[in-house]
């Protein structure tokens, strides 16, 4: 069915304003990219319930269950919700907590720490998905504990 187009044109179309960021593509450098805005159902419709549990109600999956937490090879730690870069394997270390750990991001920009009651919570900075918490026990050279669930991340190993 083809609709004529006087009634398309009629309709008040209201669009969601648009959130413009900047953020490293460890790739290409710094780039412009659009804010990820998605409903709660639209969350659920891309991702199994324990992701979105993690992610979008800001759970903690179990110590020791997670697909990474034992990774020490190579690769890139992306954000399971819209794909941005987040942490590197080469900043990775064996914490002993059972989560995956990191002593820093793989770009600053890339993600947003936020207070938590006495914790430092830190999300994606693109889809605002809960990736876990921040301490200040880690190891040199930075002396911090990025402490991640592995259900928030998708690696491509290198
Ligand atoms: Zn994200």
């Amino acid at each position: 069915m083809v609709l004529p187009l006087a009634s398309c044109a009629k309709r008040e179309v209201v669009m969601p304003e648009r959130e413009m960021l900047r953020i490293v593509d460890l790739e290409k450098g710094m780039v412009t990219v659009e804010k990820m805005v998605k409903s709660p159902a639209e969350w659920r419709q891309v991702m199994k319930p324990t992701r979105y549990w993690v992610m979008r109600e800001a759970g903690t999956e179990q110590p020791f269950t997670g697909e990474y937490g034992k990774y020490q090879g190579t690769g890139t730690f992306y954000c399971a919700g819209c794909g941005t870069a987040l942490f590197s394997g080469e900043h990775k270390f064996d914490s002993g907590t059972g989560w995956p750990s990191f002593w820093q991001p793989a770009a600053p920009q890339n993600v947003l720490k936020r207070a938590d009651g006495d914790r430092v919570e830190v999300r994606c900075v693109r889809c605002d998905g809960h990736l876990g918490h921040v301490f200040d026990d880690g190891p040199p050279p930075t002396g911090l504990r990025y402490c991640i669930n592995s259900i928030s991340l998708t690696l491509t190993k290198s």
